[in-house]
């Protein structure tokens, strides 16, 4: 996963790291699935830069807020040609039970 700089109105990646990180899903024919970053001051909502940089229209944007250490924020959107729509996010136990049925056991393994 790609870690972005903390910014409450701006963030940016590491130029090298991200350009390492898109050539090897590049060679590897894969693409981001979730890019997410946080905002220290305000809501977990894309900010005008995010969506002016948002480039990737099949990625999830997940942001995180951490404005009130007491509140969860945590929030998804797609960011379409500069269209901001929000993903339902659903928080489950763990992956697995959220992806099979109810009476499977989780792998220990
Ligand atoms: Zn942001």
């Amino acid at each position: 996963m790609i870690n972005a700089e903390r910014s409450p109105t701006f963030y940016r990646f590491d130029s090298t790291e991200q350009l390492q990180v898109w050539r090897a899903m590049d060679a590897a024919d894969e693409e981001p699935v979730v890019i997410y970053h946080s905002h220290t001051a305000t809501e977990a909502y894309p900010s005008r830069t995010d969506v002016a940089y948002a480039s990737e229209p099949n990625a999830h944007y997940v942001l995180v807020s951490t404005r009130d250490p007491q509140e969860y924020e945590l929030r998804s959107y797609s960011i379409v040609d500069g269209v901001v729509t929000e993903e339902p996010v659903e928080v489950v136990e763990s992956y697995m039970f959220a992806h099979t049925g109810s009476d499977d056991i989780p792998d220990r393994g």
